[in-house]
């Protein structure tokens, strides 16, 4: 594609501010534009003109239908279609879009997740507006992004607590840097770049797994030969059918005007990553939604799949999301830059600060913010961060901070670091703090970088945590500049306070190491490693207070939220046991006796013919594959009588207990006889494509 034809096609499906800006009078431009970049709703005035233009152009791309697009507690968007039509007096049509429709949308919500929030005879919720995300059109339809709530106005979604989040931060943060001194500063608001890990399948295959249909992970499969050991596929060429779509997939995005920058091969076979160009978390969080979307639309139309499962191959890479994430002020300054003498740098060393304390004391929020069931099997797996929260900080910002916590002065701090073999506390460089790839936390030259969030989540919840637990940090942090006498003097006191209080979240070492674990327990940290000893500590007295101080969630919407996502790790957990049980009795059991009888067949005609000829391997394989089928075969049924219990208890976390201790426990010990008989079975008479098949046939 030539250079000129991506800057035309770059945003050419979003109503933005240069559409905005030709479409409206500059009244109502103006209108929009204070709204959005002041965060205040919009008049409903402006809004009926607003839809006016927004129709006519939507109608110019084609568009025929609208929706209120929206994130409800799936993890997915959602969306309902109506469309423009209105009739006339003279049993003709006209197009219609009214400011009212615009503004607020009522689905019918009764068969989204509510988590006992909606009661049924109320189950209407509605969506609300949200004009700082621009409206664009996909599949000739108007796609409004918009907020879900109940009639109440409680959160039905991940949109509503992201962007209360973003205003609870930016309420301290734009304390704390007029107190350091930046009064021109209006605005801060937080950043995020989401790189996004896919695996790609070929469709075929893909359709004869039940596993992958059902799941979106395999739940049986022996390793191949060859899995990433050789580390050729990081980086490596693109095959030309992946290839090919890579370059589909950036252009659909680009017309949405998302930002994807670079596509590139992971470490798995198989398995890829794009990464946009970071912008404001809640356009972040929506253009992370539609990649995900737009993957599996273009990967379809390549006979090819998308796996945005965490863990789709047992014993190679999972897939995650890396959350970047760092605070910029509209004069264009980022507080987590260390500039070139961080040292002296209050802001950079303060935002630190705020972010170390933060993640110690609400390591179990950002462990929570990652649980689901698929990420489950990745976290602690030896290729991604554990379930247990440390920092890196690099060794030149963790000699600082700990030159500092001893009392040394900061010239003084220099001078220490020059004796250990920095130079003056140099700029921080990239390079220098992005060499460890282990650590679940991570920064990375003038951000952080999260890497527990699972590939298939959105990016929402983790940063609704961020961002609240920062925020009240910096409440902290901002109450005790304000008392001080001497803010530099208390800067310092705040950051030795930090590291006294809160050090012990730093960790420079492998985080994949057993040393660590046992070395984090020795300092304390939380271990909460599955999604049932993780998720019902939302609801601790610690964060009740914590959400309900700034207003991101109330002590229901808490409470709905950790029944919903431990009834979905109970959901996903009950449809692959089904799917287990059915592919098991269905195919991998009768393959293994099917090949068994022909292993049977081989012997009694070769005694037939003769006694005295070899029929030992095949009698040693029988056996073993005998053993194999009865151990599966008994298994199976117990499965299916742990599942029934499961399914019996009423009690969300009991449940999701149960189906952890139990049900994921008899799906695991059933695959290892599964997979060791598929290493034996002849290929003619196993019944999936293999894993050899899945990851390198594409
Ligand atoms: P990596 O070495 O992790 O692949 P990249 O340079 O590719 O690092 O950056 C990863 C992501 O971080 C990109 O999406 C990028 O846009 C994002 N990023 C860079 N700066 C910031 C920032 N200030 N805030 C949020 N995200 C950022
Ligand atoms: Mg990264």
């Amino acid at each position: 594609m030539e250079k000129r034809d991506i800057c035309e096609i770059f945003g050419s499906n979003v109503f933005n501010d240069s559409v905005m800006k030709e479409r409206l009078t500059d009244e109502t431009y103006a209108a929009i534009k204070m709204a959005i970049s002041e965060g205040k709703g919009i008049d409903r005035s402006i809004a009926g003109a607003v839809a006016s233009a927004m129709k006519e152009w939507a109608i110019e791309k084609g568009a025929t239908h609208y929706t209120h697009w929206f994130q409800p507690l799936t993890g997915i968007t959602a969306e309902k279609h109506d469309s423009f039509i209105a009739p006339t007096d003279d049993g003709h049509i006209i197009m219609e879009f009214s400011g009212k429709e615009l503004i607020k949308g009522e689905p019918d919500a009764s068969s989204f997740p509510s988590g006992g929030l909606r009661a049924t005879f109320e189950a209407r919720g509605y969506t609300a507006w949200d004009p700082s995300s621009y409206a664009f059109v996909k599949d000739n339809t108007l796609c409004i992004p918009t907020a879900f709530c109940s009639y109440c106005g409680e959160a039905l979604d991940q949109k509503t607590p992201l962007l209360r989040s973003m205003e609870a931060i930016e309420k301290q943060a734009v304390r704390i840097v007029h107190l350091l001194g930046f009064k021109d500063v209006k605005r801060v608001q937080t950043t995020v770049g989401p790189e996004q890990e896919y695996f790609l399948v070929d469709k075929d295959m893909y359709l004869s797994r039940p596993d992958l249909m059902y799941c979106g992970r395999t739940l049986v499969g022996s390793m191949p030969p060859k899995g990433q050991e050789m580390e050729d596929h990081y980086f490596g060429v693109l095959k030309p059918r992946v290839a090919a779509f890579m370059r589909e997939l950036d252009e659909e995005l680009w017309k949405l005007g998302v930002l994807a920058k670079t596509e590139h091969n992971e470490a798995a076979p198989a398995q890829h990553e794009l990464a946009p160009i970071f912008t404001t978390t809640n356009i972040a969080a929506d253009h992370n939604q539609l990649t995900m979307e737009m993957m599996k639309k273009v990967a379809e139309k390549h006979n090819l799949v998308c796996l945005l499962h965490e863990k789709p191959f047992d014993g190679v890479n999972g897939s995650g999301k890396h959350n970047n994430w760092s605070l910029t002020t509209d004069t264009g300054l980022n507080l987590l830059s260390p500039g070139k003498k961080p040292a002296e740098n209050h802001l950079f060393l303060l935002t630190l600060a705020a972010v170390i304390a933060a993640v110690d004391k609400h390591q179990d929020l950002l462990r929570i913010s990652v649980a689901t069931a698929g990420n489950d099997h990745r976290l602690g797996a030896n290729e991604a961060p554990p379930a247990i929260l440390s920092m890196f900080l690099g060794e030149e910002l963790t000699e600082m901070l700990s030159a500092i916590e001893k009392g040394v002065h900061r010239d003084d701090a220099q001078k220490t670091n020059m004796t250990v073999g920095a130079e003056v506390i140099p700029t921080i460089r990239r390079d220098n703090t992005d060499r460890n790839r282990t650590s679940p936390f991570a920064f990375t030259g003038n951000k952080f970088e999260f890497r527990m969030l699972g590939s298939a989540s959105s990016v929402s919840d983790t940063n609704v945590m961020i961002n609240t637990m920062v925020a009240d940090v910096f409440a902290e942090f901002a109450d005790r500049l304000e008392k001080a006498d001497d803010v530099k003097e208390e800067i310092f006191a705040i950051v030795r306070d930090t590291m006294r209080n809160h050090g012990r979240i730093i960790f420079n070492g492998d985080g994949y190491s057993d040393e660590w674990k046992k070395e984090a327990e020795s300092r304390g940290l939380l271990n909460l490693a599955s999604t049932p000893d993780a998720v019902p500590h939302l609801a601790d007295e610690k964060n009740i207070k914590l959400f309900s101080r700034h207003k991101v969630l109330s002590p229901t919407e808490i409470f709905s939220r950790v029944e919903i996502v431990l009834e979905n790790y109970a959901k996903v957990l009950h449809i692959e046991a089904l799917t287990l049980i059915d592919m098991m009795n269905r195919a991998v059991i009768p393959a293994i006796t099917a090949y068994n009888d022909t292993l049977c067949c081989a012997v009694n005609s070769r005694r037939a013919v003769s006694n005295s000829l070899d029929t030992s391997v095949e009698e040693e394989l029988i056996a073993r594959l005998t053993a194999a089928n009865t151990e599966i075969y008994k298994l199976t049924a117990e499965l299916k009588n742990s599942v029934k219990a499961a399914e019996r208890e009423a009690d969300a976390t009991k449940k999701a207990r149960l189906y952890h201790d139990e049900v994921l426990k008899l799906m695991t010990d059933i695959r290892k006889y599964a997979d060791s008989a598929e290493a034996v079975v002849s290929n003619d008479y196993w019944p999936y494509p293999s894993y050899g098949d899945l990851l390198f046939r594409v």
